[in-house]
């Protein structure tokens, strides 16, 4: 069985076309091997992947191919020798157990040597379908605005591919490629979006979750892996980074002013997440905030939460409705998980009326009054790694 890959992005990349494509073609390799289906070959041809199977595994690899990030689209295809006369015949083969009445050839030539340009090979393709299927089908028709099917054909340098259906990939950009990033990952709805909307961008993601040791706690930290667990369908593999957070809040909690704790808990977070940034060699850090969704997440709060570090805190979910974030975690799967009740580390001693505009001074007025170095330096140092 042969699959032809087709990627859109990537093509743009100029210089990076190379690195591009090869991460790709590690990803799929490595998403196939994950799914246990046996390959002969992934390999680049003429701007495309061509993946050579084992019949066994082809039911398989729709569904897999459909969650590897950089893909436009991808088609199972037939392969014939580059003479004219074989490529008609194949064409009828393949035409001939489809149903339709109107049709249409599509060639692109990847091999400008060939001798015949791609209208040449769409018209004699088209006149041979005509002729041989009329004896079939009567009404039997070449309709190049809207017809029942395209049979595309691909001239690449040693063979011709041809094919009937387009498989939606995707998109985006192959994972990776776009270095690493730190996701402070919590148990709710919107953290496992945001991760799945960088990763989308090449982004790979280290996780980071804070947890408090109250009462049935590691039912909670199992909630998260299984999140990421759900995340890996895209990403793979992942590194979780589990963080008590318990002193940390004992300590804001005891010392500062009950408006702005929420704030005081994210900066906390972002320090942390920044110091596990430096050691991951990552670049960003990515929360799932949302412009207003809650009172902590209003403009003058984020303002705060983000001078907290120097790397760029993305927010991939910043303009999307609640809707919209629950459409998209269904979608990937994460939703359900998310849902399960969970212990959050920050909803505990929320004050009834915390700060919509918190300001930089005060915020750092009150930070005087914590041991912040002390604590981040004994939450890392009791920090548990995981890889999922
Ligand atoms: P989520 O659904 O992701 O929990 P939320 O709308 O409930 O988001 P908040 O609880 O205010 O928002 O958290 C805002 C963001 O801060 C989260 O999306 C997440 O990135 C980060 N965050 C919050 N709590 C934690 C936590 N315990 N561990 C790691 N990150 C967290
Ligand atoms: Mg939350």
């Amino acid at each position: 069985m042969l699959i032809i890959v087709h990627y859109a992005e990537i093509a743009l990349k100029g210089g990076n076309r190379k690195f591009f494509e090869d991460k790709l073609i590690e990803n799929i390799k490595k998403s196939l091997t994950q799914k246990g289906i046996v390959f002969n070959s992934v390999k680049r041809i003429y701007g495309r992947i061509l993946i050579e199977l084992n019949e066994e595994g082809g039911s398989l690899l729709p569904n897999v191919l459909k969650n590897v990030f950089g893909i436009a689209h991808f088609s199972l295809v037939e392969k014939c020798a580059k003479d004219i006369e074989k490529i008609k015949e194949k064409a009828f083969e393949i035409l001939s157990q489809k149903d339709f009445i109107s049709f249409k050839i599509e060639t692109k030539r990847g091999d400008k040597k060939f001798a015949l340009s791609s209208q040449q090979i769409n018209e004699q393709v088209g006149e041979y379908i005509l002729e041989e299927g009329a004896k079939l089908l009567p009404n039997l028709k070449v309709d190049l605005h809207n017809p029942d099917i395209v049979l595309y054909l691909e001239i690449t340098e040693k063979d011709v591919f041809l094919y009937t259906e387009k498989i939606v990939g995707p998109g985006g950009l192959p994972l990776g490629v776009s270095g690493k990033a730190v996701c402070l990952i919590s148990g709710g709805i919107d953290s496992p979006v945001a991760a799945w909307y960088m990763m989308k961008r090449g982004v790979e993601n280290v996780f980071v979750h804070f947890y408090s040791t109250q009462q049935g706690y590691e039912q909670s930290l199992e909630k998260v892996r299984d999140l990421v667990r759900s995340l890996n369908v895209f990403q793979l593999n992942s590194k979780i980074y589990f963080v008590p957070f318990s002193d940390i809040q004992k300590e804001i909690l005891l010392n500062t002013q009950a408006d702005l704790r929420v704030v005081l808990y994210r900066r906390v977070m972002m320090r942390v997440a920044e110091e596990i940034g430096l050691k991951e060699n990552t670049k960003a850090l990515i929360t799932g905030e949302n412009v207003g969704q809650v009172a902590s997440q209003t403009l003058d709060n984020m303002l705060v939460i983000s001078q907290a570090t120097s790397l760029p805190i993305l927010r991939p979910l910043a303009g999307f409705d609640k809707i919209e974030i629950i459409a998209v975690a269904k979608k990937i799967g994460t939703y359900n998980i998310s849902i399960l009740p969970h212990l959050d580390c920050c909803s505990m001693f929320v004050p009834e009326h915390p700060a919509t505009k918190a300001n930089l001074k005060e915020t750092q007025k009150q930070e005087k009054k914590l041991k912040i170095k002390k604590l981040i330096t004994s939450a890392l140092k009791n920090t548990k790694i995981e890889n999922i």
